[in-house]
């Protein structure tokens, strides 16, 4: 039994990874992060809609345990500290866990409040809204700090239309996507060197007696690491999410005809994963072409690629032919945040980082503390976030209820304030505005 200082693990069944897989009991313990802001309105809200849709769907065979882990406001007040180790360990070993969104200083100051995200040179008092409890030192990000310490190599969003939401693509009703975006390397890794800097100017150095090249000497210098490690780890799990879910195809996103040993190498791996570790599942577009006349077999995976430029043009023309995407990990922030354009964007995406053994999912907006405890916001994100944790969970039963719900609401025009405002705008007069715990309750109705 592992013991915790703050985190008490209820009774219930633990889950195990077999296979790659989660192996779940009747009754699995789920690891919860309220979230800073507004986590307060969208996490309760989340938790009685996937308990009514567990409900109905198996009619008390089945429960939830949820098991509070704290981080961001809740951290600082049990451990001292907004992401405690604890925190990190208490999810690795629950191996599932859904989270609100935390605040993250941004600018120069010192401290930040966890209540407002206000940002200010001293502790103490924050000097917005008075609180005396939640003002902290600058700290590094929450959610990069958690994606790194469990090694969350992958940040799956799914992108989809609800109709009714007011989406400028014309053929938005056709977008259907699930983006695997790469999540620990790439100029994200973190290799980012100041002008000026010894590294920066050694890596200048080394440049210039090794190819002779040039680079200015007041650059400041990035490291673009791709390996065919994280490569190949993320298009497996892009893979098998299109075999597990009977999906047409894989693309493959790159910039490889500039970035050859990077890019270029992203999607040569991505290719070896598809059609040598998968047996006979997916066929190439150029065998598809050359010797098959064009004919997907019956049962089989198209692999694809792309080069990015052109995929920011094709989701928008061609939405109907993109199903699942693998990309590096900047290609695929560009163009998760695109995707979601399309739809419609705001508050309904949702989002989950998963690594060989953890998957953690989350609210993809951020704590927006102005409407903090007003039960305004749209739990949109989290819930959807909670329906992907379902599915990974392979409760598709009670998945599939909450999006059901969700989709009839929104449809029928019973919508959180955001959602409202630009149907309206749209000239739709049976909108209904509800608060987040009635969005809630509409989406548990119409299950
Ligand atoms: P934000 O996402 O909190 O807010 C941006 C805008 O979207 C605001 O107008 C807000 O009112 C609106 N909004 C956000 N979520 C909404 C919802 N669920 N329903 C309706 N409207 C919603 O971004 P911000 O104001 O730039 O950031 C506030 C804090 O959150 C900062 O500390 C920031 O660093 C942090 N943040 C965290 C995450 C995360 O944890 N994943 C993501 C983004 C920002």
């Amino acid at each position: 039994m592992v013991e915790f200082q703050h985190v008490t693990i209820p009774e219930g069944d633990l889950v195990r990874i077999e296979d790659g897989r989660p192996v779940v009991g009747d009754r699995p313990i789920i690891g919860n992060l309220r979230g800073d802001g507004i986590g307060l309105d969208i996490t309760p809200v989340m938790r009685e809609v996937v308990g009514a849709a567990v409900r109905k769907a198996y009619e008390g065979r089945r429960e939830i345990v949820w098991c509070p882990i704290y981080a961001g406001l809740e951290g600082l007040h049990r451990y001292g500290e907004v992401l405690p180790q604890e925190a990190v360990e208490a999810i690795r070993h629950l191996k599932i866990a859904i989270k609100g969104p935390f605040t993250t200083p941004i600018g120069e100051e010192t401290h930040v409040c966890l209540y407002c995200a206000h940002q200010q040179y001293h502790a103490g008092t924050c000097d917005k809204c008075g609180k005396d409890d939640g003002v902290a030192p600058r700290f590094r990000s929450i959610n990069v700090g958690l994606r790194q310490r469990l090694d969350l190599f992958a940040c799956v969003r799914p992108i989809m239309y609800f109709e009714g939401v007011p989406a400028p693509n014309k053929y938005a009703d056709q977008v259907n996507f699930m983006i695997f975006r790469e999540n620990t390397e790439d100029v994200y890794a973190g290799h980012d060197f100041e002008r000026g800097s010894d590294v920066a100017l050694e890596i200048i150095r080394v440049v210039k007696e090794m190819t002779g090249r040039e680079i200015r000497e007041d650059s400041g210098i990035g490291v673009k690491p791709i390996s065919e490690t994280g490569t190949k780890r993320l298009v497996r799990m892009a893979c098998r999410w299109a075999i597990d879910h009977d999906l047409p195809s894989v693309t493959l996103v790159h910039k490889g005809n500039i970035m050859k040993f990077t890019e270029g190498s992203f999607a040569k791996w991505g290719y070896e994963v598809a059609t040598e570790e998968f047996g006979d599942r997916f066929v190439t577009e150029k065998v598809l072409w050359e010797e098959l006349d064009g004919k997907m077999p019956e049962g089989k995976i198209l692999v694809k690629d792309r080069i990015a430029d052109s995929i920011f043009q094709q989701i928008q023309t061609r939405s109907g032919e993109y199903s699942v995407f693998a990309l590096p990990n900047l290609d695929g922030d560009y163009l998760s945040d695109a995707a979601i354009a399309l739809v419609g964007g705001l508050g309904l995406g949702p989002g989950a980082n998963i690594g060989e053994e953890v998957a953690l999912f989350e609210a993809t907006h951020g704590t927006a503390p102005k409407y903090t405890g007003m039960d305004k916001v749209n739990p949109g994100s989290l819930i959807l976030s909670a329906r992907m944790m379902l599915n990974h969970m392979g409760w598709t039963e009670a998945a599939d209820l909450i999006l059901q719900g969700m989709r009839r609401a929104i449809r029928e025009g019973h919508v959180t304030y955001d959602l409202a405002r630009l149907m309206r705008a749209e000239g739709r007069e049976d909108v209904r505005e509800l608060s987040c715990s009635g969005f809630g309750q509409a989406i548990i109705e119409r299950m």
